[in-house]
């Protein structure tokens, strides 16, 4: 798994495996990577409920960091006005933490519990 973690492959949200794009779309996703046909939720229903805790991970700071600059021109608003309006600007950018949070989902899940390499032959003796 060279692309693991790999931080250039993370920006562009790629397989752990082959670096490929995970994604075919803003809101679209691959069942199997084109480039080397890695299963991404391994077929089990619900793999990415995790991916929603990393959501939250990566979305709580960026709201309270965008809560604090707001704060910065808007001293005379409400904390809940501005944590309101600190949302509603990250509504736009729901697809961009739907991508990356299951990119690192995939290559947090291959790293504590890795698969073979899906090109690699399971009958094969060594
Ligand atoms: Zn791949």
């Amino acid at each position: 798994m060279r692309y693991l973690f790999d931080l250039p492959t993370l920006l562009r949200r790629g397989c752990p495996f082959c670096g490929h794009r995970i994604f075919a779309g803003p809101l679209s996703m691959h069942e199997n990577c084109p480039g080397c046909g890695h299963d991404f939720d391994r077929g089990q229903p619900g793999y990415f409920t995790g991916a929603m805790y990393v959501s939250y991970a990566l979305a709580v700071p960026f709201i309270t960091l965008l809560t604090g600059i707001e704060y910065l021109f808007l001293r005379d608003w409400s904390l809940f006005r501005l944590v309101l309006l600190a949302w509603v600007l990250c509504v736009p950018l729901i697809p961009w933490f739907w991508q990356y949070s299951r990119t690192l989902w995939i290559h947090f899940d291959q790293w504590v519990d890795p698969v073979d390499r899906p090109d690699s032959d399971p009958h094969s003796t060594p």
